[in-house]
């Protein structure tokens, strides 16, 4: 990439990070470190690269999108990662929020049901050198049993309800962040908590937009 337009894209980084970010009331250092090191441009197609830092989603092979960078910082935040987590998250797209989450945790998993979406991720992760991140291709309404249970939970397609199966994946005192509504694209941002006597705790967070689960507990 030329010299000028690496210094464009990150200008338009820095905006990003201060407009979209923290004005808008993000506050965790460590998710604002992440957005600012991953490089958003990497996860797109060089078609779509200049548009990394504008504010909104994306597209991406397979019909698919990745996230507003405020939605992904939002979602992560929610998660309230210390940095020493095992995360699961379904919906592995591109794989940029993957890089972001492996920068504010232990361990991510990360389950993609579209077979070259999960394919050119893992190449795209090992390239970038996220190490971290490992991608499965199946359905991740069903989880990652071999792995859990997870101390965080985060779906990145919105779901008719919150999948039974991944509350069962969840440590005691884990988070899953989830969109959850009654058609296939719009829904509410839903956390649940998995209490120590083993009850959920939901909360709504806010109404988002996304494209939809399909899966065997979701659409
Ligand atoms: N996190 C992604 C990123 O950073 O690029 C964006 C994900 S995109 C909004 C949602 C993704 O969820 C799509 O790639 C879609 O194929 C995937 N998806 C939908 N249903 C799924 C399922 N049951 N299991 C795994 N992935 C699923």
């Amino acid at each position: 990439m030329a010299i000028h337009a690496r210094a464009e894209l990150e200008s338009r980084k820095e905006r990003m990070l201060s407009e979209d970010l923290l004005a808008r009331g993000i506050r965790d250092a460590a998710v604002i470190g992440a957005m600012r090191e991953v490089p958003r441009e990497a996860f797109l197609s060089p078609d779509m690269a200049r548009f990394a830092y504008d504010d909104g989603p994306l597209p991406i092979e397979e019909g698919q999108t990745i996230s507003q960078p405020y939605i992904v910082a939002y979602m992560i935040e929610a998660l309230e990662l210390q940095g020493t987590e095992r995360v699961l998250e379904v919906g592995t797209g591109s794989g940029y929020a993957a890089a972001v989450l492996s920068l504010c945790a232990a361990e991510v998993f990360t389950v993609e049901r579209i077979a070259p979406l999960a394919q050119s991720a893992r190449e795209r992760l090992e390239r970038l050198g996220y190490r971290k991140v490992t991608v499965h291709l199946g359905d991740g309404t069903m989880g990652w049993k071999e792995h859990a249970p997870y101390q965080a939970i985060v779906v990145t397609a919105g779901a008719p309800e919150v999948p039974a199966e991944l509350m069962e994946q969840l440590a005691s005192g884990g988070r899953l962040v989830i969109p959850v509504g009654p058609t296939p694209h719009l829904q509410e941002l839903v956390r649940v908590r998995r209490q120590a006597d083993g009850s959920f705790k939901r909360e709504n967070l806010c109404p988002v937009r996304f494209v939809p689960l399909i899966g065997e507990q979701g659409w």
